[in-house]
């Protein structure tokens, strides 16, 4: 993504020497670089709305990018982050789902309540200290 002087944002491609689309001053820098076209085109819109639509996006987009759960989660909510913070091995620990959780917003149940409860109805087992395995 490029910004103009005038502060007009927009993409160009990386060859070329770009100029502003809407003074057409070649007086840009490159602020941002996207892999997609898609995010270009997503963040090339947010740099040039209004200040209360800016928020409003950014709002949303951390909505949707971030599954945040806040509050009380559903059980299956609470499945769903079990299973993420669950590393490629195969196994859950305390610490990698309390840091879900608290990138979800959530305060209760605890990573170690939730585990318990899993251990319970015979989904988890214990396997070390603090790690536990899918049964
Ligand atoms: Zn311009």
């Amino acid at each position: 993504m490029l910004r103009c002087e005038c502060g007009q944002a927009f993409g160009a491609s990386s060859s070329g020497s770009p100029s502003c689309t809407r003074c057409g001053s070649s007086r840009v820098r490159r602020v941002r670089s996207f892999d997609e076209p898609s995010e270009l085109s997503e963040a090339v819109a947010l740099a040039n709305a209004p200040k209360e639509v800016q928020q409003e996006i950014s709002k949303r987009s951390r909505d949707a990018g971030s599954p945040r759960v806040g509050g009380k989660p559903t059980p299956s909510q609470m499945l769903a982050m079990m299973k993420e913070a669950t590393s490629e091995d195969g196994t859950l620990s305390l610490e990698s789902l309390q840091q879900r959780l608290d990138a979800a917003g959530v305060d209760e149940p605890s990573a170690s309540h939730l585990v318990g409860l899993a251990e319970v109805e015979g989904e988890l087992l214990r396997s070390g200290p603090n790690t536990w395995v899918w049964l």
